[in-house]
C-alpha cells in the first residue's frame, strides 16, 4: 500500500525491455519513441570506439578504458557486461535515478543476462524494477528472424537454434510479456502499460 503511494507521487518502476536475440526489441523501442517521444530511454557507456554516423550521448557515452573501470570501481553503473571478450557496456545508474526521481517514464533495453543483473542489482539498491520480455509469435518466426543468409554452416545454425529455445524459456523469469508479432501494436502495448505504471492518463 505504503509503496503504491509513494510510486503514485513519485512515477513508476523502472522499466527493463528484455527478450531473445532477433526478435526485435530494439525496433518496438524506436516504434514507441516516435510516438511517444515523453519516454526516456537510458544511453549505455562504451569503450568500443564509435562507428561512423555514431554520436556521443545519443547512440552511446563513448569513453576510454580507464575512465570506464574507474566508473565501474566508484558504482556509478547498474549493470556492466563485457562483450565479444572486448568491450566494456555499462547502464550509468545515475540518470536512471534522477529520471525516475522526476516521474519520467525510464526505460532500459538489455538482453536476457543483462536484465538478470539489473533485476538482481536494482534490489540491492532500492529500485523498483517492472521486467518486460518481448516474444516473437513464435518459436519458428524466431528461428526465421535469425537465420542469415544461408551462408551459415549446419554448427552454426544447430548453435542458433539452441541458442533460440534456451531464450524463449527465460519467459517466466519476467513480469509481463508482449508478442511482437506487429511492431506497432506492441509499440502501443508496451506504451498501454507505461501509462497505466506511471499513472498517465491519454488525452
Ligand atoms: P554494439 O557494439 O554492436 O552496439 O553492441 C554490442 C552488444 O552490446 C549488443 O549485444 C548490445 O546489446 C550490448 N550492450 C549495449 N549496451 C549495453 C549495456 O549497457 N549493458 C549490457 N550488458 N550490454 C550492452
Amino acid at each position: 500500500r505504503e509503496r503504491q503511494m509513494k510510486r503514485a507521487m513519485h512515477g513508476g518502476r523502472l522499466l527493463v525491455l528484455t527478450g531473445p536475440a532477433g526478435v526485435g526489441k530494439g525496433t518496438v523501442e524506436n516504434a514507441l519513441r516516435k510516438k511517444h517521444p515523453e519516454v526516456w530511454v537510458s544511453v549505455s557507456a562504451t569503450t568500443r570506439d564509435p562507428r561512423p554516423g555514431e554520436i556521443d550521448g545519443i547512440n552511446y557515452w563513448f569513453m576510454s578504458e580507464d575512465e570506464f573501470i574507474a566508473k565501474e570501481a566508484a558504482g556509478e553503473f547498474l549493470e556492466t557486461a563485457v562483450v565479444h571478450g572486448m568491450a566494456h557496456y555499462g547502464t550509468p545508474l545515475k540518470p536512471v535515478e534522477e529520471h525516475l526521481a522526476a516521474g519520467t517514464p525510464t526505460i532500459l533495453e538489455i538482453d536476457l543476462q543483462g536484465a538478470r543483473r539489473v533485476k538482481e542489482t536494482a534490489k540491492d539498491l532500492g529500485l523498483e524494477v517492472l521486467s518486460v520480455f518481448i516474444a516473437p509469435p513464435s518459436f519458428d518466426e524466431l528461428v526465421r528472424r535469425l537465420v542469415g543468409r544461408g551462408t551459415e554452416t549446419e554448427a552454426q545454425r544447430k548453435r542458433r537454434l539452441e541458442t533460440a529455445k534456451v531464450e524463449l524459456a527465460a519467459e517466466s523469469e519476467f513480469d509481463v510479456t508482449i508478442v511482437n508479432d506487429n511492431v506497432d501494436k506492441a509499440a502501443e502495448e508496451l506504451w498501454a502499460l507505461i501509462a497505466k505504471e506511471y499513472g498517465i492518463s491519454e488525452r
